[in-house]
């Protein structure tokens, strides 16, 4: 797994994860998105093999039975997981790939794979996260303050990543997403040389 990217991002639910990596893709051709397969019903908007890939648990299961899964989680009672075979195609064909997950997801990537590189996505301030999570209006009160709770929750856990963006303006924390990986795609230890010294990588 060592040609390409793997940008892990996580943070809070609603600090607007999705926006930011679409905007990002939009703008960068070679910027892709890990589709994660979930047991959590589709949202009304959203649709199989491009939001998720929508299952049953005991499906995922079997899944994890299989070593499918490069890491998984339960969030909100319901299992999330990014499938391996899709990450290392990905990776080896060049791709950045953007794995927009959970922080218990993130902390295993980061253990098995430490090349990764780990974005913590904070919101500007935690009222605007409330105010965001509360107007979302795909869910019930009861859902909301559980997901404003584990979001308080997942705020601590920002010291765990490589680097924190504030997503205040959608531009500009795409923008400095784009900034991580330029850099990234310089480091020595990916391989990359001087022109001529042989061995170097775009
Ligand atoms: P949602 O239900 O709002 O789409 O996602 C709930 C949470 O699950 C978000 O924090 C999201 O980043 C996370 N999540 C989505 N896919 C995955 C995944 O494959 N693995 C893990 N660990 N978390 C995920």
């Amino acid at each position: 797994m060592a040609e390409g990217i793997l940008l892990i991002v996580s943070g809070p639910s609603g600090v607007g994860k999705g926006t930011v990596c679409r905007h990002l893709m939009a703008t960068r051709e070679t910027v892709k998105l890990s589709v994660s397969t979930t047991t959590r019903p589709p949202r009304p908007a959203e649709k199989e093999g491009i939001d998720y890939h929508f299952t049953s648990a005991p499906v995922f299961k079997k899944m994890i039975e299989e070593g499918a899964f490069l890491e998984w989680a339960v969030v909100h009672d319901h299992f999330y997981g990014t499938g391996l075979s899709a990450v290392q195609r990905s990776l080896s064909s060049g791709e950045v790939l953007i794995l927009e997950i959970d922080v218990q997801g993130a902390v295993q990537v980061m253990e098995k794979l430490p090349e990764a590189v780990s974005i913590f996505m904070a919101p500007p301030s935690l009222e605007a996260l409330e105010a965001r999570i509360s107007g979302r209006g795909t869910e019930s009160i009861e859902k909301i303050h559980r997901r404003l709770k584990t979001a308080r929750r997942e705020m601590e856990s920002f010291y765990l990543y490589d680097y924190i963006i504030v997503n205040d303006k959608v531009e500009k924390a795409a923008g400095l997403i784009g900034s991580v990986i330029d850099a990234e795609k310089c480091r020595v230890s990916r391989g990359v040389r001087p022109p001529g010294w042989g061995g170097e990588k775009k």
